[in-house]
């Protein structure tokens, strides 16, 4: 179970230069993937990671300057967490003040120490205090000092109603387990030092979650490998879902399906990951990558991006 967990979550956002600055300069993650949404070429898709661009670390957002913004609701994630080493809190909370970003104070929830922000698309971030983040390097080219730096994702916080059917798909296909329960959470875990917990809220209201700016899209588990992929895909299908074929998204081999509680979930291979499609690992998120089929179209496509600089 330590290469079980959390993959990436993506994200629709607003301006991508706001999004860049924000994740590469306010928080000090790394631009490890720029390229285009394969499903609308004239739009980003930007990848910001830990330094080596690891599973279990990328935070991905379709930038829609002209999107109206996201409503909350059940059947949505509700906060995307990130771990931090233990007693970095404090650094934060400095920071964001100093920087205008929006937080409130912190909580302890499950036994960790939790600071909650917000991202400039109004989107709910929290920091968690781990231990196990001591066992991921930090990422020496960041913003942020080592001894507080933002390792990866902690976890993930999903608001449903109907969550039963979820709880099944993340033990049966995803390998976690169901560790904690409170009276308004659920938490389940696996082994890995990155993207290891998931907190389900009970939700009350039954009312949905709306599209928009500061909305998740999908949120994504690892697979080994393609046998792997296949074989959690099966699983997906005994289940009395209705999983998508395999798509290529040449950073990583990719499953789709929507969950009963509301929320999109994806199954992505570990490799062969975002240092595959650069130059060397130094040139990791410089050049816009394009796939194959892009690739004819790359002049009239980087016309049409605004330029994001990191
Ligand atoms: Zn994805």
């Amino acid at each position: 179970m330590k290469n079980k967990g959390i993959h990436h979550i993506s994200i629709i956002s607003g301006d991508p230069q706001v999004n860049a600055d924000f994740y590469v300069k306010t928080l000090g993650l790394r631009l490890v993937l720029k390229t285009v949404n394969q499903d609308d070429p004239g739009t980003y898709h930007l990848f910001y990671a830990n330094g080596e661009g690891a599973p279990g670390s990328s935070i991905t957002f379709f930038p829609w300057p002209m999107a109206m913004q996201a409503k909350p609701g059940t059947g949505t994630v509700s906060a995307v967490s990130f771990t931090v080493p233990e007693g970095s809190c404090d650094y934060w909370i400095d920071r964001f003040a100093e920087q205008d970003v929006k937080f409130d104070t912190p909580i302890t929830r499950f036994g960790k120490k939790v600071l909650p922000f917000y991202d400039t698309d109004g989107l709910k971030l929290e920091l968690v205090e781990d231990e196990k983040s001591k066992n991921v390097p930090a990422w020496k080219g960041g913003t942020i000092p080592e001894i507080f730096s933002i390792r990866g994702f902690w976890g993930s916080n999903l608001h449903l109603t109907d969550y039963t059917a979820t709880i099944d798909i993340l033990q049966d296909v995803m390998d976690f387990k169901l560790t904690d329960e409170s009276d308004s959470e659920i938490l389940l875990t696996t082994q890995s030092d990155l993207g290891h917990s998931i907190i389900i809220e009970k939700a009350e209201d039954a009312k949905s979650g709306t599209n928009g700016r500061g909305y998740v899209h999908h949120i994504a588990f690892r697979a080994k490998d393609e046998n792997d992929l296949k074989a959690m895909r099966q699983k997906v299908i005994e289940l009395g879902l209705s999983p998508t074929q395999l798509i290529d998204r040449h950073v990583f081999m990719s499953v789709y399906f929507q969950t009963p509680g509301g929320v999109l979930f994806e199954i992505a291979t570990d490799g062969p990951g975002y240092k595959s499609v650069a130059e060397s690992e130094e040139e990791m998120g410089k050049k816009l990558f394009l796939p194959p089929w892009l690739e004819p179209r790359r002049d009239l496509i980087e016309q049409r991006l605004q330029p994001v600089t990191v």
